[in-house]
């Protein structure tokens, strides 16, 4: 298992980890499979969406701010309700499909990790499938 670390900077972003990954899949050597992303948080989570605009993700982050707002109205004392919200609608784990060594994802792809509750010290947990 390889553990990624991932410092961010924001409230709340999408940080495209994609390369990280790549390099992590090359050190555990894995060539053929699958590998998971696990994300060992409760206000953070993980995704495959476009990288080729850079404006999905702005998109990403403006719509589930419009889903789950922050707010008084939460039971939870931390204050950050919303966040653990948005994490789970996201999710915390994805998979991807590997081939001769690279990640198989589609053209327009990319691995975003996604900070909820920020700016923090977070982790990506890699493992094969
Ligand atoms: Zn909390």
């Amino acid at each position: 298992m390889i553990k990624l670390t991932i410092k961010t900077q924001a409230k709340q972003e999408l940080i495209d980890i994609t390369e990280r990954v790549q390099r992590a899949v090359r050190e555990l050597g894995i060539s053929e499979g699958a590998c998971v992303l696990f994300v060992p948080h409760t206000t953070a989570a993980i995704t495959i969406n476009e990288h080729a605009d850079p404006s999905v993700k702005e998109d990403i982050l403006t719509a589930l701010g419009k889903l789950v707002p922050a707010g008084p109205f939460y039971q939870h004392a931390e204050g950050n309700a919303h966040a653990h919200i948005r994490a789970s609608l996201v999710g915390h784990s994805v998979t991807v499909p590997i081939a001769d060594g690279k990640l198989l994802l589609g053209t327009w792809q990319g691995i975003f990790f996604c900070e909820f509750d920020g700016p923090r010290q977070r982790e990506v947990w890699i493992t094969r499938a």
